[in-house]
């Protein structure tokens, strides 16, 4: 036998405890309800939804309903047609390489994810940013689409290929007003991507009414299901294009596979667990969204108790339309660099009091989100940051 160490992988144990209060900023709207988790065991192997695969693709599936799933998540978006991807990159990828040729420009916010960027480069796309205001609110100008789009036109001769916009962005937690970009998007004619892998699944979000061509929503993330899946919808308009489906024939066999979606991996590779705790999760999820005014003035409410704090002050938007915040917390700051294990104290001080998500070794500035915890939850965790700040003689206000 092979010699590697594989004690390391027996006991797999999670440090933080399922009692915890958890405030990561991704890990909030990915929580599983006590149905979704019974739907992991029950489709714990690898490829447990292809049993009755008779199309050879999963989102045609009927037992279980994962055909009328696909069906309901098009319908609860208000777009007319939805898949599975892998994960929210994986359907940015898909509508990037069918919507572009290489040397194409596409236009993003300068908030965008990671992966909108990696989606650009993997298809060999220019990218231009439209910027934000700067600190302390980071607003997106939207206005500036318009600018982008004649100065692509006018430096390449061409209109971009696509443009995108981050529904609400991973740093602030903004909610950008989508409505805005899809008039300039409908005036100069470009298909408009709306980001939503932080709105779909926690807030409603109607894409219809946003005037998006392509939405795209995070399973882990925003809609209570393990992973890795995404959700691509689009309008009839586009469905045929990206969501063709293969021509290519073997020189020598002549095999071909005409079912399968060729920019979507010919069937997305969400078997098993990522699309059964999305399926199972789903009724949750579109219950929860209702109650989202409920999430925002929770947050509003941790917000106003933070600021309590000496120097802590909230960036992006004001007030909170999302439950994910950023705070710059110079007050923190300054304790770390008294202190031996530097940065590392708070996180320390928090995870002594059951409370997780904060990044470890961060002080300059925090960043979490309170989606989904009771009023009493965020009330400990505003008490444990008060608490952390006498003890360390930074200033409270009564
Ligand atoms: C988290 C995030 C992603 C990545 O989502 P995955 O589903 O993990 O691929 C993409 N875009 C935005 C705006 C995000 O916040």
């Amino acid at each position: 036998m092979v010699e590697i160490d594989l004690d390391k992988y027996r006991n797999l144990e999670r440090r933080v405890g399922e009692d915890w209060i958890n405030i990561h900023p991704i890990q909030r709207g990915g929580i599983l309800p006590s149905e979704s988790r019974k739907a992991l065991l029950e489709f714990a192997n690898g490829y447990s939804t292809c049993d009755y695969c008779l199309e050879g693709r999963v989102d045609l599936v009927k037992k279980p309903p994962i055909l009328d799933f696909a069906e309901d998540v098009a319908k609860f978006l208000n777009m007319d047609e939805a898949r599975f991807t892998p994960g929210a990159r994986g359907a940015q990828r898909t509508v990037f390489e069918a919507l572009t040729e290489p040397g194409d420009t596409v236009v993003l916010d300068s908030l965008a994810h990671y992966t909108s960027y990696l989606a650009a480069e993997a298809n060999d796309l220019n990218v231009k940013e439209v910027p934000h205001s700067g600190y302390p609110e980071f607003k997106i100008r939207l206005d500036e689409y318009a600018d982008k789009i004649e100065e692509a036109k006018s430096e390449t001769g061409e209109l971009p290929a696509l443009i995108l916009l981050t529904h609400v962005d991973y740093r602030y937690g903004n909610l950008t007003d989508s409505k805005k970009v899809s008039k300039i998007a409908e005036e100069y004619g470009v298909p408009f991507v709306l980001n939503a892998a932080y709105t779909s699944g926690v807030m409603p979000v109607d894409g219809k009414e946003l005037g998006v061509d392509f939405l795209i929503g995070s399973g882990h993330k925003s809609w209570a299901a393990s992973g890795p899946v995404g959700i691509l919808a689009t309008t009839y308009e586009h469905a045929d294009e990206t969501f063709r489906t293969s021509m290519i024939q073997g020189s020598w066999s002549g095999r071909s596979f005409t079912k399968k979606e060729v920019y979507n991996y010919g069937c997305p590779p969400v078997f098993g667990p990522p699309i059964a705790t999305l399926m199972a999760s789903f009724p949750h999820v579109v219950e929860r969204v209702e109650r989202w005014d409920e999430e925002v003035e929770k947050v509003r409410w941790l917000v106003k108790e933070l600021e309590k704090i000496e120097d802590f002050h909230q960036l992006g938007e004001r007030p909170r339309r999302h439950t994910l915040f950023s705070l710059e917390t110079p007050s923190f700051h300054k304790v770390s660099k008294k202190r031996k294990r530097r940065g590392f104290f708070l996180h320390e001080e928090l995870k002594e009091r059951k409370i997780s998500g904060v990044h470890p070794g961060m002080t300059k500035q925090i960043k979490l989100n309170t989606y989904g915890l009771t009023k009493e939850e965020i009330e400990e965790v505003a008490n444990a940051f008060h608490d952390i700040a006498r003890k360390y003689d930074v200033k409270v206000e009564e």
